[in-house]
């Protein structure tokens, strides 16, 4: 990025104060903030509390070889104990702690000492197929219960898990097997996906063919849609034999604050996947206390659903460690948002009464396109917090998640973070912060971030630069996994002392944080540094466009042009008149500066598994090269499609 700071094209004027009802009641009111500005160490200290350790920690952090942290160094804790067994012993076992809902219609409920029992049985059998702790297993799953159980099963006898997307490819696979040289793998026969039976356990097969993935000694099989599979004597067993055997009593052992819990890839947006590592005390201390804080969480009474899958951290940290390190009750559901129908999500939200939901901005825009009347079809009058993430939310996404599925009363809470940093970092909190639609606001208490620009000043309010997290937080990422030097080259190596997030942020004139997209994505227009959010939302705020993505592409006058790729709302046709009446939509709500030099309207975006869009896949198209990685996408046809719109390129 050159000198020149990010541009603060948009303006946003609309202004949501919490609702008075649940500002009254909230579990974290304003003088947290203050709490931890005035001692952020001791606010931490304080939340790790929140867990039950075996032995209490005496020290907070050690920073003593930045930027490597020790947080409650000297605590042992179980993590599986902490989401389980604890509320079990607490009078609350019979609290529900998952609704399942498969995609077909199947339901399970868990209580927490149904919970219990399965973590407990599987602990035994990861132990019986010699898994010890330091160990790692690799979970390749569906979104079924046994895959929360696998995770917890884990954690519990302290070997670390990395879980792999079950729609990833037997290579996707096969290079984090190779990676994290995982000893185990927990798979099933397929789970359902769009109204059929897709097979998982065909790729592990597949995989474990490749160079690299010899240690893995046994494949630990869930039956979930009973379809065929191959089968190698000796190393697959089935869960139902395997598991089911096993004593439902088992003694949890504690580890150091700082014993490995579990490793993730990041979702590859910008280029290859990073296998980032998290530890156990700090991590489970800030995702407890985000869950709890955020969506100010009543485990007797609310229902909790979030939509991410497990394979993201969104799932690991907020379908299962911190609601469960919380008591809550959460909703699991196998499949996809409109299968058999576009309702198929509402209907859930109204069948088991959700109060609480999490999900990301490309499934909010999905259901724009889809149709208001879709929502409005269902009683969605439980929901009392609508939370977003993954994106940088566009402002009218916004309104339109508040309007139609939060029936205009409730919070919206954009939270931003990363795989990196393990739990939420910048966010609103309902009961306090006056929300503003599309800005993700304030860093949470215990949290220090800024905007800094190119020599790492902090630029004043009203200004664009680069997001930095200027102390350490407990739940950070202790290194990528096997390479310590690319942890400090990618992360630390920016700015001095600060971590480097990567993204492009600017603080508004109340210094309230917005996000602006990657800094790999950041357009460079006439000596002017442009963001691809502020563009996409103002295209989004069109009454005709659904989707946007915005690239620059080279130019031999302006250095680059900016290139629109549009998704249209339902029923709008595409029309000579089209491009301009957008460009200059565009050049209204943002300046002139800002005017995409070519619009082309398209069906699809390439996005992530994870749903974010990969505009780096994009910039390859209208440059005109040959594409770069896309192993992480999840349909590279779509990029076929879109090739195909685009006469001859610039
Ligand atoms: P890779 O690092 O491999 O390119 P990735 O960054 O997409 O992949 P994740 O850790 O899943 O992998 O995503 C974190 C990123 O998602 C953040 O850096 C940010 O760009 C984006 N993000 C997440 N939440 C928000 C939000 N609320 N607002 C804006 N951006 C967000
Ligand atoms: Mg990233």
């Amino acid at each position: 990025m050159s000198n020149e700071s990010l541009a603060n094209l948009l303006s946003e004027n609309r202004r949501f104060a919490p609702p008075a009802e649940l500002a009254a009641r909230a579990n974290v009111t304003a003088s947290a903030y203050g709490e931890a500005a005035a001692d952020r160490l001791a606010f931490w200290a304080a939340q790790a509390r929140r867990l039950t350790w075996e032995t209490e920690p005496t020290q907070t952090l050690d920073w003593s070889r930045p930027p490597f942290a020790k947080w409650f160094a000297d605590g042992t804790l179980n993590v599986a104990y902490n989401c389980v067994d604890r509320h079990v012993e607490s009078g609350h076992g019979d609290r529900v702690a998952l609704y399942f809902e498969g995609e077909p219609g199947d339901t399970r409920t868990l209580t927490y000492a149904d919970l219990k029992r399965e973590v407990s049985k599987a602990a035994h059998a990861l132990t019986e197929l010699g898994v010890r702790a330091g160990d790692r297993v690799a979970i390749y799953m569906p979104m079924i219960p046994e895959t929360a159980v696998a995770m917890l099963a884990c954690a519990r006898i302290g070997a670390p898990h990395s879980v792999v997307f079950g729609g990833f490819s037997a290579d996707a696979l096969a290079t984090r097997i190779e990676d994290a040289d995982a000893r185990v793998v927990i798979t099933a026969d397929g789970g359902y996906r769009r109204g059929k039976p897709s097979g998982l356990k065909g790729a592990v097969d597949e995989a474990l063919t490749r160079p690299g993935t010899e240690n893995v000694r046994s494949v630990l099989v869930v039956r979930r849609t009973g379809q065929e599979v191959g089968w190698t004597a000796g190393r697959d067993v089935w869960w139902h034999e395997l598991v089911d055997r096993q004593s439902e009593e088992h003694s949890p052992q504690a580890f150091p604050a700082e014993h490995p819990l579990f490793i993730l890839y990041t979702s590859g947006t910008t280029g290859k996947p990073k296998g980032i590592l998290h530890t156990s005390g700090g991590y489970l201390t800030q995702t407890a206390f985000t869950h709890h804080s955020v969506f100010d969480l009543k485990p007797e009474t609310d229902i909790y659903w979030c939509t991410a899958d497990v394979g993201w951290v969104t799932g690991h940290s907020y379908i299962v460690y911190g609601p469960l390190a919380n008591g809550a009750t959460g909703v699991m559901y196998e499949g996809t948002p409109d299968t058999p129908h576009r309702g198929r999500w509402w209907e859930i939200v109204q069948k088991y009464g959700v109060t609480l939901i999490y999900t990301a901005p490309t499934a909010i825009r999905t259901c724009m396109k889809w149709g208001d009347d879709i929502p409005a079809r269902f009683d969605l009058s439980s929901l009392r917090i609508l939370g977003s993430v993954g994106e940088p939310i566009n402002p009218e996404a916004w309104i339109w998640y508040r309007e139609n599925i939060g029936g205009g009363r409730t919070p919206v809470v954009d939270t931003w973070w990363q795989t990196e940093t393990g739990a939420m970092m910048i966010s609103p909190l309902p009961g306090v912060t006056e929300a503003k639609p599309g800005s993700a606001q304030v860093p949470l208490p215990g949290i220090s971030a800024t905007v800094v620009d190119d020599e790492g000043r902090e630029v004043p309010d009203g200004s664009g630069g680069y997001l930095v997290l200027t102390e350490p937080w407990p739940s950070m990422l202790r290194t990528i996994w096997g390479d310590d030097q690319r942890f400090l080259d990618t992360y630390w190596s920016r700015f001095e002392g600060r971590y480097f997030a990567g993204d492009g942020a600017k603080k508004d004139d109340d210094g309230d944080i917005w996000l602006l997209g990657r800094v790999d994505d950041v357009m460079l227009v006439s000596g002017h540094n442009i963001s691809t959010t502020e563009v996409e939302s103002a295209l989004v705020s069109h009454p005709k466009v659904a989707e946007a993505a915005v690239v620059g592409a080279t130019d031999p006058t302006t250095g680059q042009a900016i290139c629109a790729f549009v998704i249209l709302r339902g029923n709008v046709a595409e029309d000579e008149s089209l491009a301009e009446e957008l460009r200059s939509h565009v050049a209204k709500e943002l300046g002139p500066i800002a005017k995409p030099k070519r619009i082309l309207p398209v069906a699809e975006l390439p996005k992530t598994r994870s749903g974010k869009i990969m505009r780096r896949l994009l910039r390859d198209v209208a440059e005109n090269r040959a594409l770069g990685d896309v192993t992480t996408l999840t349909d590279s046809s779509v990029m076929d499609l879109i090739q195909a719109k685009l006469p001859a390129a610039a």
